[in-house]
């Protein structure tokens, strides 16, 4: 979709604009994922390549089992890449990285129980090594941020599942990370909760100028919370398109999700997802 410009790195162009080095926080190359089963090899990723300008909102949307969480934990160093690379900041990811934090769908399971809500947010901070001071600062601020100051010495198990999706939250944005991953993190909670957050993603996002790669299956989802859209074919998966979202960059839930530009954006996506379910590929083939 892009003009041919000049690009001076090696291999494979990336889909989306095409960024200076020092524009650019995160490189994915030629990525290449073959999980190794009883039942033979499942290639769930098959080549992807594309960059993340600092200070980005992109969100990457493909249908079920198109190897999205596959590809986060690839960028999150959790999980070894079969061929090609991920680079941060010039460095290539072999491990998790320190300035990036991760925020997955299962609250309920990411959150530790036996700790209050504070304490939850803190863990990351102690084990980063901040003082005591600084954490009761960050956490505070982080809890503010999502709105629930208030609620500090709760246990999860005494919130809302939205609540809790927020103390999430809070714990990736107090460590304040310089790329915040985040993999279908609303997909439990209810509508309007789940509006609620989207609207805390972008306030943050504002906020903190941190990165951000928001994983969603959800079209409406992603062509309202991004700059940029990055959909995914499925399995084996490719980059199917790349679109810039040139909506305002103040949105509200009625105003954006009712403009014309929405419903084009929004169509366009959503017939991209249609192709690549019925096996159309960008290549071809
Ligand atoms: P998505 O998050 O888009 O739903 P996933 O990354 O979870 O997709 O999965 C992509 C593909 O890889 C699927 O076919 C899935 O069955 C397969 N897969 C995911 N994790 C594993 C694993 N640990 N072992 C084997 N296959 C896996
Ligand atoms: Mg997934």
């Amino acid at each position: 979709m892009q003009p041919e410009t000049e690009n001076t790195s090696t291999g494979p162009m990336p889909a989306g604009k095409t960024l200076s080095d020092e524009d650019t926080l995160l490189r994915v190359r030629g990525l290449q994922k073959v999980y190794q089963t009883d039942a033979g090899p499942i290639e769930a990723v098959r080549d992807l390549t594309f960059d993340l300008g600092r200070g980005e909102l992109a969100c990457l949307v493909g249908p079920s089992g198109s190897g999205k969480t596959t590809l986060l934990k690839c960028i999150a160093g959790l999980m070894n890449v079969t061929s090609g690379e991920v680079i941060l900041d010039g460095q290539e990811v072999t491990g998790p990285p320190k300035r990036m934090a991760v925020v997955f769908q299962e609250y309920g399971r990411s959150l530790f129980p036996w700790l209050r809500v504070d304490s939850n947010v803190e863990l990351p901070l102690k084990n980063a090594g901040i003082d005591k001071a600084q954490r009761r600062e960050l956490v505070q601020e982080a809890l503010e941020a999502v709105g629930l100051d208030h609620v500090p010495r709760s246990y999860p198990w005494q919130l809302s599942g939205g609540m809790q999706q927020r103390v999430a939250i809070a714990r990736a944005i107090a460590y304040q990370p310089e790329v915040l991953l985040m993999d279908e993190p609303f997909a439990a909670v209810d509508a309007q909760t789940r509006a609620d957050l989207e609207d805390l993603i972008r306030s943050v996002w504002k906020k903190l100028g941190v990165t951000i790669l928001f994983v969603t299956h959800d079209i409406d989802e992603s062509v309202y919370l991004g700059q940029r859209v990055i959909m995914l074919s499925s399995s084996p998966t490719v980059i199917q398109d790349d679109i810039d979202i040139d909506l305002p960059a103040e949105r509200t839930q009625l105003e954006t999700r009712s403009a014309p530009r929405f419903t084009e954006l929004r169509h366009h996506v959503y017939e991209q997802i249609q192709a690549a379910k019925q096996g159309f590929r960008p290549d071809g083939d």
